[in-house]
């Protein structure tokens, strides 16, 4: 089989969550699996475009309402990644630093998936499925059906993966003549609400429509942003599939951010070196908990919950805990957060940024991961917090209610509660610090966990059964 996979992010060569992670590593097992899988991104100007040998594959243009544009398609010259990577650019559009945040964000991915149908209709052959990731890129299974200069396109299976249901890429109906002339009559395929609603049409027109965990899909069915009743509607087409995490790039025993390797069998030693590096740095005390979060600093992951929640924890807990924070997002909960630095120096760090080794090397060296997320899609977090021996502490909602299992029942080896509230994020660091001080009992939870087998394997061979089940 033949899969193109299209998608804004793409790791390491750009990433600002989750979706990266995804889309770097599924194609590099389905090409394990004998397959062949492509990615196709838009050209961002990071450090990976720079350090990497391209050639040029495809020069085109198109027309985007009265504007018209050329665009060029470069290739990665030698397969680093495990898959044939593509980038796409656009001068005055796709060559920026940044993924998203841009005013002009509805033009740039509209022009970025004008382009990709636009080299894909030019090609000699068809590839046998076209995989599209979240809004940024749902609007191609309506270009391959019902824009007329792609109608040759239209037997080509596609699925769309949504990672977050949150995003789902508005724009106005004035934007409508930027889609290359299509049937009228199906206006209704781009309609949401009186507004084009990207992630809906590609939920209406994709063969398939798949979630990143099988929880996420449960609760999209009666709270998805607006499209409650669009997912049931469509429920037949709708599966769960559960995240991998890539095994070559997390393992404790190969990773070379991290000070000190370790695997299971010498879990105790490696993490203690590990967490004496990030307590030198911080200037925290080894001997306490060293509770870590790591994510996007936004409501769905309730990081609006974590001063008043940590604040509360440091005044009520009779034991003493370290507590690392790596993230940024909202400006309020970022101020937030540096402000506690400084009453609670020597037990409290934030550092607002996003860092990648950082992320490794808390990953390494904390003994729990928080994660109290109102909205967890799948949760990558939480599974590379497992593999290097970090006790997860999670909501049960979405992906961290599939893929923790409270260490109170049979076989668990985390720390879950219900509510995004403060009370609960508070009760649980009283249960990890517990957990915390009975070294027996931690040290059975780490090996329970980092036995636990999430590695892309079995998800990637799923995908390939969806596209399988789609018949054209
Ligand atoms: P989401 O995609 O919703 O942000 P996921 O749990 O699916 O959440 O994936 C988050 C990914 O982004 C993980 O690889 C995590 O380590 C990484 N990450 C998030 N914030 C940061 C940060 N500030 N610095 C480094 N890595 C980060």
């Amino acid at each position: 089989m033949e899969i193109i996979h299209v998608s804004a992010e793409c790791y390491p060569v750009a990433k600002a969550g989750g979706l990266a992670d995804v889309v770097g590593a599924l194609p590099k097992y389905q090409q394990q699996l004998g397959h062949i899988a492509k990615v196709v991104m838009p050209m961002h100007r990071t450090k990976f475009l720079y350090n990497n040998e391209w050639e040029t594959v495809h020069k085109g243009n198109f027309s985007m309402g009265a504007m018209n544009f050329d665009f060029t398609i470069i290739k990665e010259k030698t397969n680093k990644l495990g898959f044939d990577l593509y980038c796409v650019d656009i001068y005055g559009l796709l060559d920026r630093e940044k993924i998203y945040s841009y005013d002009d964000d509805a033009e740039r991915f509209m022009a970025f998936q004008l382009s990709v149908t636009e080299w894909l209709s030019k090609w000699e052959h068809r590839p046998d499925v076209i995989h599209v990731h979240d809004h940024h890129t749902a609007l191609i299974p309506f270009m391959l059906q019902h824009c007329y200069a792609y109608k040759h396109l239209s037997g080509i299976r596609t699925v769309l993966t949504i990672h977050n249901a949150q995003y789902q890429g508005w724009m106005s109906w004035d934007k409508s003549p930027y889609l290359p002339a299509w049937d009228t009559w199906k206006w209704g395929l781009l309609d949401w609400d009186n507004t084009i609603n990207p992630l809906a049409c590609g939920i209406k027109c994709a063969d398939k429509v798949n979630t990143v965990s099988p929880g996420y899909m449960e609760e999209l069915m009666y709270a998805a942003n607006g499209l409650e009743s669009l997912f049931n509607y469509e429920k037949d087409k709708c599966t769960g599939i559960l995240n991998g995490i890539d095994y070559a790039v997390w393992d404790p025993e190969w990773d070379t951010y991290i000070l000190d390797n370790f695997s299971l069998k010498d879990v105790k030693k490696g993490k203690a070196l590990n967490k004496k590096k990030l307590c030198d740095d911080f200037g925290f005390d080894i001997k306490y908990p060293l509770i870590i979060f790591i994510g996007r600093l936004v409501g769905e992951k309730a990081a609006d919950l974590l001063p008043e929640a940590i604040q509360q924890a440091f005044e009520n807990s009779e034991s003493k805990f370290n507590c690392l924070i790596l993230g940024s997002g909202e400006t309020a909960v970022e101020k937030a957060l540096e402000e506690m630095k400084f009453r609670w120096f020597g037990y409290y760090h934030s550092q607002i940024e996003y860092n990648e080794k950082l992320s490794h090397q808390m990953y390494a060296g904390g003994d729990f991961l928080l994660m109290p997320s109102r909205v967890e899609p799948c949760g990558l977090n939480q599974m590379y917090a497992m593999r290097y021996g970090t006790v997860p502490v999670v909501r049960r909602t979405g992906g961290l209610k599939d893929t923790v299992k409270d260490y109170g029942e049979k076989d668990g080896y985390g720390i879950c509660f219900n509510n995004a509230t403060v009370e609960d994020i508070v009760y649980s660091i009283g249960r990890a610090i517990e957990l915390f001080k009975n070294a027996k009992k931690l040290d059975e939870v780490r090996h329970t966990m980092m036995g636990i087998n999430n590695s892309w394997e079995t998800s990637a061979g799923k995908y390939i059964d969806l596209y399988n089940s789609i018949y054209k």
